[in-house]
C-alpha cells in the first residue's frame, strides 16, 4: 500500500484519540493529508540574541542564559510566576500565568536554557510571557553564538494570529515551522510544536522520494524544485532560499491543477456542445437601435455587444461574464443581445436575484421596447394559478419572446419553445453546475451571459469564473456626476441631518442603511459582507439570529427628526409582499426616506435618490459598500454617500473606509478588498464550483504565478487535446486523484 494513504492513527505520536481530533479539526486522516498540511509561517531559530540587543517590539527572539530566581506574585486570577533570566549582557523576566507549579518544578536555577518567545513591555520592563524553554546543549554557552540573521519570520499568511505559545519545543534548528491548530487540539498537546513533532516523525518514515506530480518538461521549463524537495522544504526549510523555491513550486503546482481542471472542462464543453448560430441582425435589433434607443450607446457598451455578437455567430456556445460597474448600463446590453436572439428565431430569458429586481427589469425592458412587437413576461414565485399556466403555455408555444424572472425560471417544468439566450444578472451563487442545468432547456444549449456589478479582480475571475470569457464595461454613461463620499463619526449627526434637510427640500430622496447584527455576538463583530449571496433569501434565513435594534431605533429617530417627511422601513424579516410594497412606495416617491437593511443592496434603481447614508459602515465589506453606494448617483444631480462609523477604528477598517472615500472605481475597490481581506473571506468560493480552499497560493498576491499556471495549462491542452502524449500521463492521473478528493472539482463536469 502507498504510504501516503496510510491511516494517520499509526503514525508515531498519534494514536486513536489524536487521530479523531486531527480528522475532525483539520480533516487530516492519512499521512498524505498531514504532508499537505503546510505550516503557515516559519520562525527563525538560527540566531541567539543578546538580551542587551532586544526590544519590546521585536517579533520572536531566542535567548540563551540562566534562570537566577523564581518569584510568585499576585493573587487569584492575577497570580503569576516570574523567572529572572540573564545572559551576561542583561536580564529580563519570563512570566507564566498558567502551569505555574509545573514550570517551577521543571526548571532549575543556575542551569542554562534556550528560551524562545515574543518580547513585550510591562511596567517599563521587557518580559516574555509563556516562553518556550529547553535545556541548552552543552556546547552552547550563553552568548556563544550570534550568527547572522536569516529572515526573522516568513509568514505565509499574514492574517493568522501570531503568538501561539508551545510547550515541548523542538528548538534550535534554523527555520522552524509553525502550524495552525485549534483550541481543542492544543488541549491534547497538538500545539504547533506538537504538530511539528508529528511532521518530523512523518518524514522519518518517508525515506523514499515522493513521486513527482508534474511532467519533467514542465518542471524544467519553469525551473521548478522537485515535488519531493518542495514538500520537505515547505515543512523543514534547509535555507530561506530553499523555502522560497519550495513555496513557488507548490503554489505553481496548486494553481496549475486548478487551471488544468477548468480549461479541460472548457475544452470538453466546446467539443460536446455546438452553439446556436445567430447570423442575422434583423428587424427587432435594428428597429430598436434606430427608432427606440433613447440615448447613444457608450463606446464600452458597443464594444461589449460586438464581443457578444462574435460569440453568438461562432458556432460555439457562448459562456461570457460581463463585468460592469453599477450604473454602467448592463440591462440595455442584455436587452439588445436578447433582440439578436429573437431575430434568429429564439427566445431569451433574464434571471434576477430577487422578485423586486425581476419586476424592475420587466418594467425597464417594457419601457425601452415601447410599442415594439416583442412580448416580455414575468415569472416569479408570486405568479400563480391561471396566470402561471397560461404563461407556461405561451412559453412553449414561443409566444413569449423574453422571460424575466427569479430562479423560478430554471425549474424543470418551465419549458421553452426555443431558448437561445440566458442572461444571469447578479447571481454569483450560480455556479457552473447550475448553469449547466440551464443548457438542458434546449436541444442545443443556449448562449449564457453572466452579468455582475461586483467587480472581480482578475486573479479571482480566472479562478472563480475561469471557464467564462470576460467582457468589461469600463465606462459610465455620460453626464453622471461622481458621487461624493464622506466619512463621518456618530458625533457628526447634526451635520448629516443638515445635508439630509437640504437634499429633501430639493425634492431628493434618501437611503439609510443599517447592518444586521448577530444577537449572540458582541457588537464589535463585523457582519462579513458576502456579495455572493442572494440577499433576499439569505437575509430571511439569517434573520432568525439577527438583531434589528439599530434599524428600529434609527427609524424612530429619523421619523421624529423629519416630521414633515414620510419614512419607509424595509428589512428581511418582513413578508416579501410587505417589503415589496414598501419598496414600491419609495420608488414612486410616496415616501422620502428609506430606512433599511441591505435588502436594497443589489440593483434597485431609484434615480431620484441622491443620498446614501450607511450606518456602522465599519461593519460592511468593501464590495458591499460599493454596491450600496451604487444605489445613488443614477440621475444627473450631485449625489452623496455618507459613511458613518464609531470613533475608534482598527487600522484595516480605517484603510477600507479611506478606499471608499478616495475612489468610486469598482475595480480598484475590488483589488483593495482582496488585498486587505484576502480571498478566503471574499467569495462564496464553494458555490462557484471552481475554486476551493487553496492550501498555499494566495490569489491576492500570487497573480503572476497564477498567470503562468494558466498559460502552462492552456498550452498543455492546446498541444495535447486528446490526451495522448505519454509525457502528460502523469498530469491526467494526478488530476483524477485531485478530483476524487476535492468535491468541488468534480462538480464542474
Ligand atoms: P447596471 O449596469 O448597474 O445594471 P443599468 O442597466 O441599471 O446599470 O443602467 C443604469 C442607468 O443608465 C439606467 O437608467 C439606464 O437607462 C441608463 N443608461 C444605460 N445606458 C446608457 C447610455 N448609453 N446613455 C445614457 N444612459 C444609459
Ligand atoms: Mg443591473
Amino acid at each position: 500500500m502507498n504510504i501516503l494513504s496510510q491511516d494517520i492513527k499509526y503514525l508515531q505520536g498519534v494514536g486513536p484519540n489524536r487521530a479523531t481530533l486531527l480528522a475532525n479539526e483539520l480533516n487530516i486522516k492519512t499521512i498524505g493529508d498531514l504532508l499537505a498540511y503546510y505550516p503557515y509561517k516559519y520562525v527563525d531559530r538560527s540566531r541567539i540574541y543578546k538580551i542587551s540587543d532586544i526590544s519590546g517590539s521585536m517579533p520572536y527572539v531566542q535567548l540563551c542564559g540562566q534562570i537566577f530566581s523564581f518569584d510568585t506574585v499576585g493573587e487569584g486570577r492575577n497570580k503569576r510566576l516570574i523567572a529572572h533570566f540573564a545572559d551576561g549582557t542583561g536580564s529580563i523576566d519570563l512570566v507564566w500565568f498558567q502551569g505555574i507549579k509545573y514550570v517551577a518544578k521543571t526548571y532549575d536555577c543556575r542551569k542554562s536554557y534556550i528560551v524562545f518567545g515574543k518580547p513585550s513591555i510591562f511596567n517599563g520592563h521587557i518580559q516574555i510571557a509563556h516562553p518556550e524553554i529547553e535545556h541548552a546543549p552543552a556546547n552552547l554557552k550563553p552568548q556563544a553564538r550570534t550568527t547572522g540573521n536569516l529572515f526573522e519570520e516568513t509568514s505565509l499568511n499574514p492574517n493568522i494570529q501570531e503568538g501561539e505559545l508551545d510547550a515541548q519545543p523542538t528548538m534550535f534548528k534554523g527555520l522552524c515551522p509553525s502550524y495552525n491548530t485549534s483550541e481543542k487540539m492544543k488541549r491534547s498537546g497538538l500545539t504547533s510544536a506538537g504538530m511539528a513533532k508529528l511532521t518530523a516523525n512523518m518524514f522519518k518514515l518517508l525515506k523514499e522520494p515522493l513521486a513527482e506530480t508534474l511532467p519533467p518538461y514542465i518542471v524544467q521549463q519553469h525551473r521548478l524544485m522537485s515535488h519531493d524537495d518542495a514538500i520537505r522544504n515547505i515543512h523543514y526549510p534547509t535555507s530561506p532560499d530553499a523555502l522560497r523555491h519550495a513555496q513557488l513550486r507548490l503554489k505553481f503546482e496548486e494553481l496549475f491543477y486548478v487551471q488544468l481542471n477548468i480549461l479541460r472542462y472548457v475544452k470538453d464543453r466546446q467539443l460536446r456542445y455546438k452553439g446556436l448560430i445567430f447570423n442575422t441582425i434583423g428587424d427587432q435589433f435594428n428597429g430598436f437601435f434606430y427608432h427606440h434607443l433613447p440615448f447613444q450607446l457608450t463606446e464600452a457598451q458597443k464594444r461589449v455587444i460586438r464581443e457578444i455578437r462574435a460569440d453568438m455567430k461562432s458556432g460555439r456556445q457562448m459562456n461570457r461574464l460581463l463585468q460592469g460597474d453599477v450604473g454602467s448600463g448592463k440591462t440595455l446590453v442584455a436587452l439588445m443581445v436578447a433582440l439578436i436572439a429573437i431575430d434568429n428565431g429564439c427566445q431569451a430569458c433574464i434571471m434576477a436575484p430577487t422578485e423586486i429586481l425581476a419586476e424592475q427589469h420587466l418594467a425597464t425592458l417594457r419601457k425601452f421596447l415601447g410599442d415594439m412587437p416583442v412580448r416580455v413576461e414575468l415569472l416569479t414565485g408570486s405568479v400563480k394559478g391561471k396566470r402561471r399556466t397560461e404563461l407556461f403555455k405561451d412559453l412553449v408555444a414561443g409566444a413569449v419572446n423574453i422571460l424575466v424572472g427569479t430562479h423560478a425560471v430554471i425549474e424543470d417544468n418551465v419549458l421553452f419553445h426555443k431558448l437561445g439566450l440566458v442572461v444571469i444578472d447578479e447571481q454569483h451563487r450560480f455556479g457552473v453546475a447550475q448553469r449547466a442545468k440551464l443548457w438542458m432547456k434546449n436541444s442545443v444549449p443556449p448562449h449564457v451571459l453572466v452579468m455582475t456589478a461586483t467587480p472581480i479582480p482578475r486573479t479571482l475571475a480566472m479562478t472563480l469564473y475561469g471557464d467564462l470569457d470576460v467582457s468589461i464595461i469600463d465606462e459610465l454613461p455620460p453626464g453622471r456626476k461622481p458621487i461624493r463620499t464622506v466619512h463621518m463619526f456618530d458625533a457628526h449627526r447634526q451635520r448629516i441631518y443638515e445635508l439630509m434637510h437640504r437634499e429633501l427640500s430639493l425634492g431628493r430622496q434618501i437611503y439609510i442603511v443599517y447592518p444586521l447584527i448577530k444577537e449572540t455576538e458582541p457588537t464589535e463583530q463585523r457582519v462579513p459582507s458576502n456579495p455572493f449571496e442572494w440577499p433576499s433569501r439569505d437575509e430571511g434565513r439569517r434573520s432568525q439570529k439577527m438583531d434589528l435594534k439599530d434599524l428600529e431605533a434609527g427609524f424612530e429617530e429619523i421619523s421624529r427628526a423629519f416630521p414633515t417627511y414620510k419614512v419607509s422601513k424595509v428589512h428581511g424579516k418582513m413578508k416579501p409582499a410587505d417589503k415589496d410594497a414598501e419598496m414600491q412606495r419609495f420608488a414612486s416617491h410616496e415616501t422620502h426616506i428609506l430606512v433599511s437593511t441591505t435588502v436594497i443592496e443589489v440593483g434597485v434603481n431609484v434615480p431620484n435618490a441622491s443620498v446614501m447614508i450607511i450606518e456602522n459602515a465599519e461593519r460592511f465589506g468593501l464590495s458591499q459598500l460599493h454596491q450600496l453606494r451604487g444605489r445613488v448617483g443614477r440621475g444627473a444631480d450631485q449625489s452623496y454617500c455618507v459613511l458613518v462609523t464609531k470613533h475608534e477604528l482598527g487600522d484595516t477598517t480605517r484603510k477600507r473606509i479611506q478606499v471608499m472615500v478616495d475612489t468610486t472605481d469598482g475595480f480598484v475597490i475590488a483589488e483593495q478588498d482582496l488585498a486587505l481581506r484576502g480571498p478566503g473571506d471574499l467569495e462564496g468560493t464553494q458555490q462557484s464550483g471552481m475554486a476551493f480552499d487553496l492550501k498555499i497560493a494566495n490569489l491576492a498576491r500570487d497573480g503572476q504565478i497564477l498567470t503562468l499556471a494558466r498559460q502552462t495549462a492552456q498550452a498543455v491542452i492546446t498541444a495535447d487535446p486528446e490526451e495522448r502524449n505519454p509525457q502528460n500521463d502523469i498530469l491526467w492521473r494526478h488530476l483524477r486523484e485531485l478530483r476524487k478528493t476535492n468535491i468541488n472539482w468534480g462538480a464542474i463536469s
